[in-house]
């Protein structure tokens, strides 16, 4: 049995919610964004204007179809790089949230030959790959800035069917079939990145999670996303 939709003003503050979490949780800063796919059409979603993520509102949240375009005469800033998010909705219809930012802890595997691998349990999703997204090979030298439907598109495509997508010289995307589970795979990529480096830093050899580990414990731990979104909403987005 499926689930009925999530009501548009409860999914409107649930994205107000994750745009403090992650502030919060300093996966995101004054930049970086988050995103949801629109509950009732599903070539749409829904994304602040151009603000930094802690400082959101529900007023601020707007509309845009899946060519990144702002609906409804809207005529605000939204974020430059919009068409992340657009295009992963467009060629992903099990994603349903997607979180883009520079976090640091993990932009150094996004720029090393040394790939972001899982650690520990709660970072099991990382066992379906974490790709890195080269803005050179197609477009050349720019800003890094992903600007463009055929930008968004390429770095979906590296994305694949995966969880979570590294840019080189530049950040990161990770996303879920819930504003939840993307909030919390950010999160803990963010964390892995850490607790990696950390282990390389001993010196030894390092184990990481088997793709039979790391699914398990994917599967598992979404089963128990609601325990931490709810203490990260109580401590972030009373
Ligand atoms: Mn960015």
């Amino acid at each position: 049995m499926t689930a009925p939709p999530v009501p548009l003003a409860t999914l409107i503050d649930d994205l107000v919610a994750a745009n403090r979490i992650l502030a919060g949780l300093a996966v995101v800063d004054g930049f970086g964004h988050v995103s949801v796919r629109h509950p009732h059409q599903p070539d749409r979603y829904l994304l602040s204007r151009s603000r930094a993520p802690e400082q959101i509102e529900r007023d601020d949240i707007m509309t845009f179809d899946l060519a990144s375009n702002a609906q409804g005469g809207d005529t605000r800033n939204g974020y430059l790089e919009r068409f992340i998010h657009g295009e992963i909705y467009a060629r992903r219809p099990d994603v349903t949230a997607v979180v883009h930012a520079h976090s640091a802890p993990v932009v150094p595997f996004a720029a090393s030959s040394v790939p972001l691998r899982p650690i520990f349990h709660m970072s099991g999703f990382l066992a379906a790959g974490a790709p890195i997204f080269e803005m050179r090979e197609r477009f050349g030298m720019t800003d890094l800035l992903v600007r463009s439907r055929e930008q968004g598109a390429a770095l979906a495509d590296t994305l694949g069917t995966g969880h979570v997508v590294l840019m080189r010289g530049h950040g990161f995307c990770a996303v879920g079939g819930s504003i939840e589970q993307a909030v919390y795979r950010a999160y803990y990529t963010q964390q892995n990145a850490e607790l990696q480096q950390r282990a390389i830093a001993l010196g030894g050899d390092v184990a990481y999670l088997s793709p039979e580990e790391g699914s398990m414990a994917d599967t598992t731990n979404t089963g128990v996303i609601g325990r931490p979104w709810a203490l990260w909403k109580a401590r972030f987005a009373p």
